[in-house]
């Protein structure tokens, strides 16, 4: 016998000591696998001509309640040995262990089949499976015994046909401290409700084997013998096939939407859009697109792949189209179903105008769709914006600002004054008259921006400040440039930090006088004094109650400098060139001007203490809390 590898052995062990109560999705796992096995094989008879048809094609599903055995069989491109092994033994890809991450935190087994372990699923109903296969093109058939997490079984077999069977050997329900009733998978009816449930549209038929014992009223044991060896058998149809997208859109249900994409895109939650398009004109094509609530688990790493599924005339000829959506929309599931002659090779595929005018298409669709939402249920969108956010912002960024259009108004930040969303729209609508500037500021929370030395100013003149939460914010905001509700751009207002040296456009008067004349020697001292921690020092009368703050000189803000350093590529020579600002109202203000006539000495350490504070109410770390704690012991004991 041969052991599973580590991970495998857990995912099993999640799989067979489950409690989770929808056991019943192994059936809609086993079949999903069964007709890709089958897509596999047409494919590759299309491609290379071997004659089958789409009707030489089934999956055949037959049970012996007896000895409570379930099989599902498929005529589809079948596994060799190695396949096997890569497949059923090891679990080698990555998916398992993610799987295994997930299901610790949510305890949820309808998502596994986003983890390429769905066929594992058979063990939450079986004690033991058997899988018997020949792959297309060859000539030896196996035989994938295993029990469970000790371990499986490979051995040559007889099986005349190309494909796959699936052989379950359900639970006994005595054996179950779950409660769980296993009976009931080897009824004819539970079967045909499942098969209706999750697999209605599978394009292949699903059929089930009949079993039908007609006792007559045979008396002697003869003819009871005679009665069952004629057991008469026959096939019954379960799915109706006609897939979902092809039917009209009046005659489907939401709830028949949904199923299918749960259980086509394994989601377990229910998407906050559908949208199901059927277009024709110079390329006909229907789409069925759906826009998920929540982010797949690894979303925003390197393993996601976005892609639309791609089918000609029924025929799935791509899994993911990568063409289909772009990056800053690649949430989006679904698929796109043409008439459009492709070459069936992939290559082809790839670089068809066709399929990318199909894919501006829907590009404007979903966004239409997107702010249709936010106009219409407004929660549901926050809910939807709060998963894909950091996409959405990204998408502008990484364009240089191309895909503004489609992406600007879709994009939100908190407001500082509601604590609530807004969008870049709402925000301008609700300006003030004489404002000029759409501010922003980079932080955690609301709270820490109002907290911030340098917000007073602007939220008591009345002016309400964007919080930038995501690291990709005020690159985002760089890009955008400037905004306008206007469609044709008139009165644009520039994005305006509020930690921004120089002129705020609030009480102008007042900023003008922002550096006395006399003070210059003294900001010289200051500034010589902290060295190239800070680029200047200035008085200022931009703030009111506080003493002092930071403010950002140039194009890189303090947080853009974090951002950038943490990036792979050589980022280390960027620096935020920071101001101080001292705060001319402020009692410390008089204080310094007195030190600088009567104690240069007491002033430094007045100077590293100052700075120090500026940069802690900034939620910045200290350079040298050594040299901080020196100079304030200094001044305590003098
Ligand atoms: P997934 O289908 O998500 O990749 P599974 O655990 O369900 O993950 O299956 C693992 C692999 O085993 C499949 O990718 C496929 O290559 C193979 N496989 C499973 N069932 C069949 C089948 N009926 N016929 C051929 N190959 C199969």
């Amino acid at each position: 016998m041969k052991k599973f590898k580590a991970e495998s052995e857990r995912v099993l062990d999640i799989m067979i000591n489950s409690i989770y109560t929808h056991k019943e999705i192994f059936l809609r796992e086993l079949i999903s696998n069964a007709s890709d096995a089958i897509d596999k094989l047409y494919y590759k008879s299309l491609n290379e001509n071997l004659g089958l048809s789409k009707e030489d094609f089934s999956i055949i599903i037959s049970v012996d309640k007896e000895n409570r055995i379930f099989k599902i069989s498929d005529n589809g491109i079948g596994m060799t040995l190695e396949s096997l092994e890569d497949n059923l033994g090891i679990i080698a890809k990555s998916g398992s262990l993610d799987f295994k991450k997930t299901i610790e935190k949510s305890d949820d087994i309808n998502i596994i089949g986003q983890f390429g372990v769905g066929f594992y699923s058979a063990f939450m109903v079986s004690d033991k499976v058997e899988v018997v296969s020949k792959a297309y093109d060859s000539t030896d058939a196996y035989i994938w015994t295993s029990t469970g997490t000790k371990g499986y079984d490979i051995k040559k077999t007889d099986r005349e046909t190309v494909g796959t069977t699936i052989i379950l050997h359900i639970k006994e329900d005595s054996d179950a401290s779950d409660k769980e009733n296993y009976d009931k998978f080897l009824e004819e009816y539970t079967i045909r409700d499942l098969v209706k449930k999750y697999s209605d549209y599978i394009k292949y038929p699903i059929k089930l084997e009949l079993k039908k014992a007609e006792v007559s009223e045979a008396t002697t044991s003869e003819d009871q013998e005679k009665t069952e060896s004629e057991v008469d058998e026959k096939f019954e149809t379960l799915n109706s096939m006609v897939p979902i997208w092809k039917k009209r859109k009046s005659d489907i249900t939401e709830s028949e939407y949904f199923e299918f994409y749960k259980s086509e895109f394994h989601d377990y939650k229910d998407p906050v859009r559908v949208i199901h398009t059927q277009t024709e004109g110079s390329i006909n094509y229907t789409a069925l697109l759906f826009i998920p609530s929540r982010a797949p688990y690894n979303y925003y790493g390197k393993s996601f792949e976005k892609g639309l599924k791609l089918y000609t005339d029924n025929v799935m000829i791509m899994e993911k189209s990568k063409d289909l959506i772009p990056d800053f929309f690649g949430f989006v599931n679904g698929l796109v179903d043409t008439d459009i002659t492709l070459n069936i090779s992939r290559e082809t595929v790839q670089h068809n105008s066709q399929l990318r005018k199909i894919a501006r298409n829907l590009e404007k669709k979903i966004k239409t769709e997107l702010l249709d939402l936010l106009e219409k249920d407004r929660e549901k969108y926050e809910d939807f914006y709060k998963e894909f956010a950091v996409q959405l912002k990204y998408g502008i960024y990484e364009s240089y600002g191309a895909n503004n259009e489609l992406l600007i108004d879709l994009i939100m930040f908190k407001s500082v004054k509601n604590n609530k969303y807004v969008t870049l729209k709402e925000y301008v609508l609700d300006m003030k008259e004489d404002q000029q500037y759409i501010y922003y500021a980079s932080g955690k929370s609301v709270e820490q921006i109002k907290a911030q030395p340098q917000a007073e100013i602007v939220l008591d003149g009345g002016y309400d400040i964007l919080l930038l939460t995501d690291d990709v914010d005020e690159f985002t905001l760089k890009m955008i440039g400037t905004y306008s509700s206007d469609p044709d751009k008139k009165d644009a207002k520039e994005f305006k930090s509020i930690s921004a040296s120089g002129d705020l456009g609030i009480n102008k008067d007042d900023d003008k006088k922002e550096t006395v004349a006399d003070d210059t020697d003294l900001a010289n001292f200051i500034k010589e004094a902290l060295g190239d921690k800070v680029s200047e020092v200035r008085f200022s009368t931009r703030l009111k109650n506080h003493p002092v703050c930071l403010t950002e000189v140039g194009e890189i803000s303090i947080k853009m400098e974090k951002v950038l350093k943490s990036m792979p590529n050589n980022n280390d020579n960027i620096k935020a060139q920071v101001a101080l600002e001292i705060n001319v109202q402020h009692p410390i203000y008089t204080k310094l001007k007195k030190l600088f006539e009567s104690d240069k000495e007491t002033l430094k350490e007045y100077a590293t203490v100052i700075c120090n504070q500026a940069r802690l109410i900034e939620g910045l770390s200290i350079d040298s809390p050594s040299e901080l704690a020196a100079s304030v012991i200094s001044l305590l004991a003098k």
